[in-house]
């Protein structure tokens, strides 16, 4: 879903991407929007208005974001300023971006990974019952250092730490949310003795889920989708880093607009995984670019997008 906000001629654009496990839909952010009354608003005072719109319903962060990236993106047009410069981040020190393998046949895997060449990492789907196939598959067509999502598929710490060693020694760099989001021991066991970073995803979806899962996991993987848009990623980030924790910058499937909202925060993050807009073809806007892994943030203000003329 992409929303506009308006005052004094200035258009803000914002996106929900909503990927059916998130339980939000284009219905149920509409019913949440139309809660949102922005008539009369100051958007310079951001941090009063998002509080008012978050406290309308639980749930419902994507439609949030939405919200979140448009005030963002109009905010920076009316000071003529893109966001990582209003942050004061050098958009010269992003980390280049991972690009998504998902789980599919062998033909289809290498096909992927042959169109993927150019990136220098790649973000790979496991937790399936022959993920070591997977790898070897992979590992037929390209030498690139690899990050793995379980999305929980792991069932026993046991077997998480002994693939979590096999995967390190075939360069594998990190491994995201092994186990069921709630297993929070286990993953602390697991984090002390495994070769590589564990990385929270289910298990973080908000700023108040971070001090609960420090000491369980290496790091976190932000969403603006997950977390309610820029203003709670930008917190997150600096009280992760402030904890001691590493920083993924994660996406849904995003179009640039959403792509370009986040990738305004890329120089603070450790990894990136920002492909979003890259896996959709009818991509409505022009920002942010990811091209063979390089992000290149838009010069624009606010987040930087422009309308494709269709
Ligand atoms: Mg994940």
């Amino acid at each position: 879903m992409i929303i506009e906000v308006e005052q004094d001629g200035i258009v803000g654009y914002g996106e929900a991407s909503m990927p059916p496990y998130i339980g939000e839909n284009q219905a149920t952010a509409e019913a949440f929007l139309a809660k949102v009354d922005l008539s009369g608003a100051d958007a310079f005072q951001l941090e009063g208005l998002l509080d008012g719109i978050d406290r309308l319903d639980s749930g419902n962060n994507a439609a949030k974001a939405a919200v979140d990236i448009a005030l963002h993106d109009w905010l920076g047009k009316k000071m003529g300023i893109p966001w990582h410069r209003i942050w004061g981040l050098d958009p010269q020190t992003a980390p280049p971006s991972s690009m998504t393998i998902g789980i599919d046949t062998a033909e289809n895997i290498r096909a992927r990974v042959r169109e993927a060449a150019g990136f220098p990492v790649l973000k790979v789907k496991l937790g399936t019952d022959r993920d070591r196939e997977i790898v070897r598959t992979i590992r037929e067509v390209t030498d690139v250092p690899l990050r793995v999502d379980i999305n929980q598929g792991w069932k026993v710490k046991e077997y998480a730490l002994e693939m979590a060693e096999w995967l390190a020694a075939d360069g594998v760099e990190l491994i995201e949310q092994p186990m069921a989001k709630e297993l929070l021991d286990d993953h602390a066991w697991l984090t002390e003795r495994s070769p590589i970073p564990i990385v929270a995803d289910e298990s973080v979806i908000r700023l108040g889920d971070i001090r609960r899962v420090q000491g369980a996991f290496t790091g976190i993987n932000v969403k603006l989708m997950k977390c309610a848009g820029m203003r709670e990623a930008y917190r997150m980030i600096l009280l992760a880093h402030a904890l001691g924790m590493k920083v993924m910058l994660g996406c849904m499937t995003e179009t640039s607009c959403g792509i370009s909202a986040a990738a305004q925060l890329a120089p603070m993050a450790d990894w990136v995984d920002l492909d979003g807009a890259l896996l959709i073809a009818n991509d409505p806007f022009r920002g942010a670019t990811v091209r063979g892994g390089k992000i290149t943030l838009p010069e624009g203000p606010g987040i930087g997008v422009e309308r494709n003329s269709s």
